[in-house]
């Protein structure tokens, strides 16, 4: 059984190599190739032993081959065509493990694709990254969604604002919408150098796990103060929650001092505002 999980392949780098997979800009491609590195991202999200997963860009396939390793049934979606070929010899070297979708993630139904319970493991793709991350956060919670968990690589700074908590620069609505009905966290930190090319930044793979959601809060209630109190987060919450309907009375109701800012401001303190907000604007 072990043999079956880790086929012998050949390195990465001769992978690139022989299909001319040079690093696209455009694509956001930078890639890693060191395999170790690559099963340590894979075990974050715990056993994948028969799991299905979800893979959003395999480039050359090296945490693809890492995410098959440990056991996963896995879809992936890649973009760059030219990319096909290297996963068509993994979905070789895994008989029946691997679907690979030659297609832009953006438009690919992934709860569809990958199934419901699915683990998303990504090295992500910089343009695209905090918009699927947003797409994924949105999903139906009933009452849970159909991710079992995301394990995200980000460049450190979307990393931090993803896991922060309440009074630093990088607290603000990626946090609340991130933390209200999910934990997230910086399961580890990556350093520029781990990749082919390196990017300019250091890196960071998050990992979110979600929880039943608080109830009678809606998303749309959690958006609309979220962007009203972080679009001016230097300001009092009496200042930027003027604009927002009811959301001075959801303030008071709840007990919070409209003198504070946004930034201090935690996660349960948004949800119970939010809350308040639905019943008055209901
Ligand atoms: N997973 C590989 C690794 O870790 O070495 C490659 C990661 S690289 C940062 C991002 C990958 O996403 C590239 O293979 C790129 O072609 C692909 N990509 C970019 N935009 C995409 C999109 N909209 N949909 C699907 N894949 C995309």
């Amino acid at each position: 059984m072990t043999a079956d999980l880790r086929p012998s392949l050949p390195p990465l780098r001769d992978v690139i190599a022989a299909h001319g997979l040079q690093a696209s800009k455009a694509l956001g491609q930078n890639f890693l190739l060191d395999e170790q590195l690559l099963d340590r991202i894979a075990a974050i999200p715990g056993p994948l032993e028969g799991r299905p997963a979800f893979e959003v860009g395999p480039g050359p396939g090296g945490l693809t081959r890492a995410i098959l390793r440990a056991g996963a049934h896995l879809v992936a979606v890649e973009r760059d065509a030219r990319c096909l070929p290297a996963l068509a010899e993994l979905e070789a070297a895994f008989p029946g493990r691997l679907r690979v979708i030659s297609g832009d993630a953006m438009e690919v139904d992934a709860r569809a694709e990958a199934g419901e319970n699915a683990h998303v493991i990504a090295n992500l793709p910089y343009n695209v990254g905090t918009a699927l991350l947003i797409g994924w956060l949105s999903a139906d919670w009933s009452p849970l969604p159909w991710w079992s968990s995301l394990t995200l690589m980000f460049q450190m700074e979307v990393a931090e604002r993803i896991a922060a908590k309440p009074g630093g620069d990088h607290y603000g609505r990626l946090a609340v919408l991130s933390q209200w009905r999910s934990d997230a966290r910086i399961a580890m930190k990556v350093h520029r150098s781990a990749f082919t090319p390196p990017p300019k930044v250091m890196s960071a793979v998050v990992h979110i796990t979600p929880k039943p959601a608080p109830e009678g809060v809606s998303l749309k209630h959690l958006e609309r103060l979220t962007a009203a109190a972080f679009g001016q987060r230097r300001k009092m919450l009496r200042q930027s929650l003027k604009g927002l309907p009811g959301a001075l009375d959801a303030l008071a109701a709840v007990g919070i001092d409209p003198q504070r800012r946004a930034e201090t401001i935690g996660v349960e303190e948004f949800v119970e505002v939010a809350r308040h907000l639905g019943r008055t604007a209901a």
